[in-house]
């Protein structure tokens, strides 16, 4: 029997690191290696999962195969610069990262196995499939509008799904969100351009995030739309992915290729 992959998780006291930590206990084939929390944080030097929280990425990265890092951006670079530099292997599912961050990110893809998701969830991924089949079916007759709803605390918006979402039915069309994205609406807008892809926010409440997909065209509507009820989901798509990049050679990669679900966006997590 091939020993457990060994995993560092990087905001490891936050909602995601619980439930990523609760993820590899029940999973015999990987076993935790070490927890990073940001530096002030009160679990800092405390145990948890049996492990005492460390705030060094660079020590706690060391002692691992592969870091799953649900955070906050700044801490994604610092921990996947530290993960470079000892040639561990990186799942990253932390959002909002600015364009320049997102090109720094890459960057390390020439030296590590890194895996970017927007979304961990198997089912997320599955809807992302199905808006492309759906765009590339239904042709320009239908509009494309996107509904996120999360949780109160998210600090991030739209959320990294709903960007996912709104780039895989652009670039389906041939063009790019950054081209025919509309991320809010208000006042004197005028007549809704042609082709445009459009992206609206709720938040409120304890919800771990729910995706609509609308494709609205004249007298009838499709919608594509997954719902969270847990964080569970995210977690063990987390634990799948990281255990599938231990093998993989440097690159970037995404849960369609651990899915096998072919072209179906990278999951920029911005
Ligand atoms: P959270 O605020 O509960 O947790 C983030 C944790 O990161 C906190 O415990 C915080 O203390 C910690 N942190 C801050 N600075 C740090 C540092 N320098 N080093 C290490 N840790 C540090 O947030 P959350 O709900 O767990 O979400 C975290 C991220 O994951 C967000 O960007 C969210 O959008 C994303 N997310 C992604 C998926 C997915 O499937 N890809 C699912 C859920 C959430």
């Amino acid at each position: 029997m091939s020993a457990a992959v060994r995993i560092c998780v990087v905001g490891a006291l936050g909602r995601m690191g619980e439930r990523v930590r609760a993820a590899v206990a029940a999973e015999p084939a990987v076993t935790l290696a070490s927890l990073v929390e940001g530096p002030g944080h009160p679990g800092v030097g405390r145990e948890a999962s049996g492990l005492v929280v460390g705030d060094d990425p660079e020590a706690a990265v060391a002692a691992a195969d592969v870091v799953i890092d649900f955070s906050v951006p700044g801490a994604t670079l610092a921990a996947l610069a530290a993960a470079a530099e000892a040639g561990v292997a990186y799942a990253t599912g932390t959002t909002g990262f600015t364009p320049d961050q997102e090109s720094g990110i890459e960057r390390h893809a020439r030296a590590i196995p890194l895996l970017r998701a927007a979304n961990f969830s198997v089912a997320v991924n599955v809807l992302a499939h199905l808006a492309r089949i759906a765009t590339d079916l239904l042709g320009e007759g239908f509009d494309a509008e996107i509904v996120e709803l999360h949780h109160a605390a998210k600090r991030d918006a739209p959320s990294g799904t709903a960007l996912w979402l709104g780039e895989t039915v652009a670039a389906a069309r041939g063009t790019s969100l950054e081209k025919v994205g509309v991320l809010s609406r208000e006042g004197e807008i005028g007549e809704r351009p042609p082709g445009a892809v459009g992206i609206q926010t709720l938040r409120g409440g304890d919800n771990p995030g729910e995706h609509t997909v609308h494709f609205v065209g004249r007298g009838e509507r499709i919608e594509l739309a997954h719902r969270s009820f847990t964080r569970d989901h995210f977690a063990a798509g987390a634990v799948r992915a990281a255990r599938w990049l231990v093998d993989q050679p440097p690159g970037l990669y995404s849960m369609a290729d651990v899915l096998g679900l072919g072209r179906a966006g990278s999951g920029r997590s911005r």
